[in-house]
């Protein structure tokens, strides 16, 4: 696969882009491989990468039932942070957040990486104790964030009433390199790389079922056929449950609808990404100037990625409190996606109950951020057969030994 450049797109551009090639092959699926991992979201196809770039395993299926990045993936909202409570979560988040940070060099493809700053307004006096908190959590987990107070908050985003009748502005958790990235263009930099080094992506390839024997994994069978391997990876973010039931166990997690919507595009107004959990929303604006909005998930669970109408109008009513130029601007479009919930709201990264199947799942509403990080540290699980110390904290058994790792504040409706 030859290399994009400054150079390559000028030279293509002279020869009206005759000799762009396929960004990643689209191979029959063979009957066995070493690694299968079921699901060609971000964090499948960051598995598979770091597992070729790390451990020199190429042997590897990525299946997956639809196109590639059409799960959450292609559906987030794209917020990037590493400002969490917990010090495994900072941990795992912060690494990946790092990873971001040269993303597209390391993959050769622009991902879009912006750094632009997160801001978590604080709207009660519950929230300023709980995120001056978290800034000296953070201080100790080498974290860079800091206490913001309202004229500063104003000063960033201007926009902004920091005076609600209802909820005033009283400050915010401000982590200056936190942002944004492209999301297809995650999943897809991931997907050429790990075609170039010989692995296989096999998409319209929906596994239904998983074949054990003597409580080892054996192989799957696909909507094209049946295929063998020594270790399978599950990564189906919101069909988690259903992947577990195919393998014979059950996972402690419920799939629930979560929405977003963009508005008509504007001129550049807003240059950092605002979450304000009191009220229950969050905005950025996208390169297009689409003003992008998303809340928390719907109250039931379901399979529809679609989501109900109320939740949409409340998110919106609830912003305009604290954005009313938004008051102002028409929908363009919403949509939804399945996210897969844990009780503590953290990700189950870790072996399961059948020999040679692993999960990376359970990333609920805030996954996307945690993409390199996530690939990183399952890729060595897998590899090794043993979570490193990236995962070590997040395996299924914590549910069992009672060893949560709560970031229910964290992970509410900030994503
Ligand atoms: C509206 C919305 C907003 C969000 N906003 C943010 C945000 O701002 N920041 C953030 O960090 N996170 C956010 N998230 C969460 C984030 O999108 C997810 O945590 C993350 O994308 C999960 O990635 P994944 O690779 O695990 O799953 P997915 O991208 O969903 O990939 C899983 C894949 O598995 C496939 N699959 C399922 N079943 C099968 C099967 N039987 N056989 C084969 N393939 C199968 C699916 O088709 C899918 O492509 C948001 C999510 C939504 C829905």
């Amino acid at each position: 696969m030859s290399r994009y450049s400054a150079l390559r797109i000028v030279r293509e551009a002279m020869r009206r882009h005759a000799g762009w090639g396929r960004a990643w092959g689209s191979p029959e699926p063979r009957r066995r491989y070493k690694v299968v991992i079921v699901g060609a979201g971000g964090h499948g196809l960051a598995t598979a990468y770091y597992l070729g770039r790390n451990y020199g395993i190429t042997d590897v299926a990525v299946l997956e039932k639809g196109w590639l990045g059409g799960g959450n993936t292609g559906r987030n909202t794209t917020i990037i942070r590493s400002n969490y409570l917990q010090d495994p979560s900072a941990a795992i988040y912060e690494k990946s957040r790092a990873l971001y940070e040269d993303l597209s060099q390391e993959l050769n493809f622009n991902v879009m990486f912006s750094p632009r700053g997160v801001m978590m307004l604080a709207q009660t006096e519950h929230e300023v104790r709980g995120y001056k908190r978290t800034v000296q959590a953070n201080a100790l987990q080498s974290v860079a964030t800091e206490w913001i107070g309202p004229e500063r908050v104003k000063e960033l985003c201007p926009i902004i009433r920091i005076d609600g009748p209802r909820y005033p502005v009283l400050g915010a958790h401000w982590q200056p390199r936190g942002g944004t990235a492209r999301h297809d263009a995650v999943a897809w930099g991931y997907a050429r790389k790990c075609s170039e080094m010989g692995m296989h992506i096999v998409e319209r390839c929906a596994v239904t079922g998983v074949r054990t024997e003597g409580g080892r994994v054996q192989g799957v069978e696909t909507s094209r056929g049946s295929i063998d391997c020594e270790s399978l990876c599950l990564v189906v973010a919101g069909h988690s449950g259903e992947l577990a039931q195919m393998a014979g166990f059950r996972l402690p997690i419920e799939s629930v609808p979560l929405q977003a919507l963009v508005s008509e595009p504007i001129k550049p107004c807003m240059d950092v990404v605002v979450m304000a959990n009191t009220v229950h929303g969050y905005m950025s604006q996208s390169d297009k100037g689409e003003m992008v909005i998303g809340g928390g998930t719907d109250g039931y669970n379901a399979y529809t990625q679609r989501g109900s109408f109320h939740h949409i109008e409340e998110t919106v009513r609830a912003l305009v409190e604290t954005f009313p130029m938004l008051s102002r601007l028409k929908v363009l479009r919403q949509w939804g996606g399945i996210v897969d919930m844990t009780g503590d709201r953290s990700p189950i990264i870790g072996r399961a109950p059948v020999r040679g199947i692993y999960l990376n799942c359970g990333w609920g509403t805030g996954g996307f951020k945690a993409i390199p990080g996530s690939g990183w540290a399952t890729a060595e699980l897998v590899a090794t057969g043993a979570s490193g110390p990236l995962a070590a904290d997040f395996g299924l058994e914590r549910f069992r030994e009672g060893r949560f790792i709560d970031e229910s504040v964290a992970a509410g409706v900030a994503h």
